[in-house]
């Protein structure tokens, strides 16, 4: 029918119009800032570094100062210092820890780079984004007091990614207690096992340097005590003394 076109077109911007009013789906505007929109789970912003303990952040922080992720920081705005001493990391193993770990979020571009390449799931990227300062240097370089945040608020923002991390450090952390424990038990294994006896000595060798040596003329025998005569050489067949053409020499 000539004209159907325009009528269906002309519903749907009025089934539009109208759930515009009630319908939740159509609904889009909201009354900022007194009304929020729940963010999608993979929406970044700046990155945070995860700490185990809410009551504790800057001791039971994840990070141990690799500086992976400063090395791969796009526009360098990463700067980290290593801790002199070390602590126990989220496994239980002595690692070093962020003396400084400091991010200029005026440079960083919210790329995630860094949450990406971190080997121990430390840094995460955050969802906060009303970040305005009266500073424009100090005001947006964050230090690791600003930048530790606990895990279970981890949990609130990425509720999916962090179960996933978490399922996989409790996986980490019961590897490393059963590989400790086995080699606790074979130390103490080894400590509890009797001391073997020793073998008894062997029987001196005669060496070739300790056979008699040969004396000079090579006819076996003991050598000669310093001073003595030295025995007359044997003759041989061809020193005896030749018999002359005209009988014995006279
Ligand atoms: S999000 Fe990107 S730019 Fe920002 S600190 Fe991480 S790696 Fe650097
Ligand atoms: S946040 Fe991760 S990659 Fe960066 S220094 Fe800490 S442990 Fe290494």
């Amino acid at each position: 029918m000539l004209g159907s076109g325009i009528i269906k077109g002309l519903l749907v911007t009025a089934k539009n119009f109208v759930g515009s009013y009630h319908d939740p789906a159509r609904m889009v505007t909201v009354q900022y800032p007194e009304e929020r929109t729940q963010l999608p789970e993979n929406y970044r912003n700046f990155p945070f570094l995860v700490s185990e303990d809410a009551a504790d952040p800057m001791g039971t922080l994840r990070c141990v100062a690799c500086q992976i992720c400063e090395k791969e920081c796009p526009p360098q705005c990463i700067y980290i210092e290593k801790s002199k001493d070390k602590k126990p990391d989220a496994t239980g193993k002595m690692q070093l820890y962020p003396a400084i770990f400091d991010i200029d979020t005026s440079v960083c571009m919210n790329c995630g780079i860094c949450a990406e390449v971190c080997p121990f799931d430390s840094i995460k990227m955050d969802k906060v984004f009303e970040v305005a300062a009266t500073n424009r240097f100090s005001g947006l370089l964050l230090h690791r007091e600003q930048l530790a945040k606990s895990n279970s608020y981890y949990h609130q923002i990425h509720p999916v990614e962090a179960d996933e991390v978490d399922t996989r450090l409790a996986a980490e952390r019961k590897a490393a207690e059963e590989k400790a424990k086995a080699a606790a038990a074979a130390k103490a294994a080894a400590a509890a096992k009797p001391a073997t006896p020793a073998a008894p000595a062997a029987s001196p060798v005669a060496k070739p340097q300790d056979e008699p040596r040969r004396s000079p003329s090579g006819e076996g025998g003991p050598a000669p005590a310093p001073g003595a005569a030295a025995p007359a050489p044997a003759l041989k067949p061809q020193d005896e003394p030749r018999p002359s053409a005209g009988g014995p020499a006279t």
